[in-house]
């Protein structure tokens, strides 16, 4: 537990930001301090091989799928870690190449993911990874994505969650999170 504390150390708040009324959690701050970061690759990378793989039919993981913007930080390290493929999914508009699209919707109006069509073969287990769920919609949207390429997702991992907003409840897979708040 020493090394969630640690990494919950350097997570820093916002009020107010971007707008009046949210308190934004910063994560940055992790990645500015290379043994907060590496604390906390490590950690996800030792819950993935000590949790998820147990539960994986295949004791494999095939793909890390990370979410614009701030999962593209987190995702390819562990997926190097872990021998697998790094996938992003983007914004719409973004992906060179036929994609698929599924929309989410956000606090105003709705926003679409893409994900590129042959970037997951059918049958593959995949993880999910960003920094933060929140109402979860772009985590589900994600796992749409997933699921209309045939993958199969095991796990969504976030270093944080917030809680009240049970956003995992609409996902279709087990959610994991350092972190929660309140
Ligand atoms: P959701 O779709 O679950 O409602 O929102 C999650 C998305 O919004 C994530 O991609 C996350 O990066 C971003 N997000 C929302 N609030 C925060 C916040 O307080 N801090 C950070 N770092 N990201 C946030």
């Amino acid at each position: 537990m020493a090394d969630v504390e640690f990494i919950k150390s350097h997570l820093s708040s916002h009020p107010d930001f971007p707008k009046k009324g949210i308190v934004f959690l910063d994560i940055f701050p992790i990645l500015r301090n290379p043994l907060a970061f590496e604390t906390l690759i490590t950690h996800f990378v030792h819950h993935i091989t000590s949790h998820t793989l147990a539960n994986a039919p295949t004791k494999k993981i095939d793909v890390v799928v990370g979410l614009d913007a701030r999962g593209f930080l987190l995702g390819p390290i562990i997926a190097l870690r872990l021998g697998a493929a790094f996938v992003p999914v983007r914004k719409h508009g973004k992906l060179p190449g036929e994609c698929i699209s599924a929309s989410y919707e956000k606090e105003y109006g709705t926003d679409s993911f893409d994900i590129q069509a042959d970037a997951i073969k059918p049958g593959q287990t995949v993880i999910i990874v960003d920094d933060l769920i929140a109402t979860g919609g772009s985590a589900k949207a994600a796992g749409e994505l997933v699921t209309k390429c045939g993958g199969k997702t095991l796990e969504y991992l976030f270093i944080i969650e917030l809680l009240f907003l049970k956003g995992g409840a609409q996902l279709d897979a087990p959610v994991y999170s350092i972190v929660q708040s309140d």
